[in-house]
């Protein structure tokens, strides 16, 4: 089949599906018990029918039901409704029943995916989901190196974590096998590029300096005095990336944000003017973050012109490392692969994806997808848009060899059995991590391929319902309580699935009231206290810092008729946010129905001001 019913794949909204989860549920339970009766099947038993009649045991599980029972009151009173369409808040949907069932399942065996001996089957799993990912971002997965993190935090330090010690090996070379950099100064050593460090460090491992030259590197001396160079982030970063700074000893000082445009895209002439003037300067350049898919608005970076760039300063002299941040966005790279995982021509794509999708995606938004492949490493969260339970990251590098930058042991990863390193954890930034969610991951991939037909089209279908929602707003963009008037304005037209958008009354120039307003429309739908089931439609929200974002919200402030006066005064605009991620707003009446309740919703909170 070319591609799955996406209603056949969650639990469904009313649980409309729950007869199928809880049939799956009750088979694989069944299984479980046979299994650990077949070990040993001669064995006695060692908890007795007659132990099990004693009122202590009987006492016991009562307690146990009770504790159980408390705990799902608790979940039921303070948890978000992810999975109705009245939620259109944070990057949270419902997750694939298979991807659950898998968890559940592999949970039960409790997999410790740190070493092989905890896990000879879900480490597998990990290392093919890996494999599946990097080809999905158009890696090699012949070359490359991929494996699942607790979350896009963890892959990004993991990600500066190698830049930062591959910074550090030609001067390592220097003192330790001179021979290998003859003839390059002090800022040659700093710009060789990735590819031509790793050569390097293969001939020194052949000529059995390998130890002796990671000992040197910044992993054996720690940070030298000057540093090593700057890393740059676009202003819309996500926060990990600050405090990877300060973790790897790098220094917050030296992270250099790069302001975003009106679209909250990257500003690329600003990167250019930067990395022109580190050049004039011989300041080294550690690595380059893109990011596809902003936290906060879901903003995609001009990948290729920035991996342009680093063509362009690589053959100027100054070299670094790309990375992609695409935690939020990088599952959406599989709408643009046919079944054979290729990418598409455009029109090509524009006939596979759906009628909702007509005008999506843009020329910019399909060369960045398809630039991705050619940055040195990439973060992307299953637990985003894989609607996969946490804790699902991943990171992937497009040359595998950079494992032996961090491991622990000598690295014989790839070599002795292929793909089945005895230890995982040596290669990797974490300890002891749940096979359960390399498991949940792996299903997720069976069933759902990672192409158009897969996760493209559940992934299009939250693109669908997210345009539509954005299209709604520009169309009806009035709302009227109590006899006064209220304007909403979308901040920009969404990249990929997050709608960010504000109210203001109209006729107000005074941006503290515009930003009380949507303050009281956003704890309106969300109840924090008392049962959330009550609220009437959750939204998330956010601020545009005036010292985080500079100028680039005074655009939209004046969409509204707030002067300049009082960005500069306020300094911060609150906005409404709404990550669409469901995929099931783009349906026709759906939408109908939940933009209706939307509406309504919005109005009973404007009347209640
Ligand atoms: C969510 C996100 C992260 C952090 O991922 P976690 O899984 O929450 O650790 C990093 N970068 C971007 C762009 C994100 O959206």
């Amino acid at each position: 089949m070319e591609h799955k019913a996406v209603n056949a794949l969650f639990l469904g909204p009313k649980s409309e599906n729950y007869p199928v989860f809880k049939q799956m549920l009750g088979y694989m339970m069944d299984d479980y018990a046979e299994w650990r009766r077949g070990f040993h099947p001669d064995d006695p038993l060692v908890i007795t029918p007659s132990d099990q009649e004693e009122e202590g045991f009987q006492a016991t599980v009562r307690e146990m039901r009770q504790v159980l029972v408390e705990l799902a009151g608790l979940l039921q009173m303070t948890s978000v409704p992810w999975f109705s369409p009245r939620y259109l808040g944070h990057m949270t949907a419902d997750t694939l029943m298979a991807a659950n069932l898998g968890y559940m399942l592999a949970l039960l065996y409790n997999q410790n995916n740190v070493a092989y001996e905890g896990s000879p089957g879900t480490t597998g799993l990990e290392l093919e989901t890996g494999r599946q990912l990097a080809a999905m971002m158009g890696y090699d997965p012949a070359q490359s190196w991929g494996h699942l993190t607790a979350g896009g935090t963890i892959a990004n330090y993991e990600g500066l974590w190698l830049a930062r010690n591959l910074k550090s090996i030609p001067h390592a070379l220097r003192r330790t096998v001179p021979e290998l950099v003859a003839g390059l100064d002090d800022w040659a050593l700093w710009n060789l590029s990735p590819a031509s460090i790793l050569d390097l460090l293969e001939q020194a491992k052949q000529m059995g300096c390998f130890e002796q030259v990671r000992a040197h590197s910044v992993r054996g001396q720690g940070i030298p005095a000057g540093g090593l160079g700057k890393v740059l982030v676009p202003q819309s970063k996500h926060y990990s990336w600050v405090k990877a700074m300060d973790l790897l000893g790098l220094g917050q000082e030296r992270l250099i944000q790069i302001p975003v445009q009106d679209d909250y895209r990257m500003d690329l002439e600003s990167l250019r003017v930067t990395l022109e003037a580190l050049l004039e300067s011989h300041t080294p350049v550690l690595a380059v973050v893109a990011v596809v898919g902003t936290t906060e608005e879901g903003a995609v970076d001009g990948v290729y012109r920035i991996a342009d760039l680093r063509d362009e300063f690589s053959k100027r002299g100054l070299s670094f490392w790309l990375h992609i941040d695409a935690a939020y966005g990088g599952y959406v790279r599989s709408a643009f692969l046919d079944a054979q995982g290729s990418f598409m021509d455009l029109p090509q794509m524009r006939e596979e994806l759906q009628e909702s999708l007509s005008d999506w995606p843009s020329d910019h938004i399909y060369q960045a997808y398809q630039a991705i492949s050619r940055s040195d490493s990439i973060t992307v969260d299953p637990h985003k848009l894989g609607y996969i339970p946490y804790p699902a990251g991943a990171f992937l590098a497009r040359d595998r060899r950079v494992v032996e930058l961090i491991s622990y042991f000598a690295a014989y990863v790839f070599e002795e059995a292929e793909d089945n390193p005895q230890l995982l954890g040596s290669y990797i930034l974490e300890g002891s991590k749940p096979g359960a969610a390399a498991a949940a991951v792996w299903v997720a991939h069976r069933l759902v391929p990672l192409h158009w037909g897969g996760y493209g089209r559940l992934i299009g279908s939250s693109i669908g319902g997210a345009r539509q929602f954005y299209r709604s707003l520009l169309e009806q963009p009035l709302f009227s309580a109590n006899g006064r008037n209220y304007l909403v304005l979308p901040l920009t037209e969404p990249d990929l699935n997050i709608v960010v958008y504000a109210f203001n009354e109209q006729g107000n120039a005074d941006l503290e009231v515009m930003n009380a307003l949507n303050q009281r429309i956003c704890e309106h739908g969300f109840r924090p206290t008392g049962p959330l089931l009550s609220s009437d439609f959750i939204l998330s929200k956010t601020s545009l810092e005036q010292k985080e974002y500079r100028d680039t919200p005074l655009a939209f402030l004046r969409r509204f008729g707030i002067p300049e006066e009082e960005w500069r005064r306020v300094g911060s605009v609150f906005v409404l946010r709404s990550c669409v991620v469901t995929p099931f707003l783009a349906r026709g009446a759906t939408f109908e129905t939940y933009w209706g309740t939307f509406r309504q919703s919005m109005t009973k909170a404007l009347e209640t001001l």
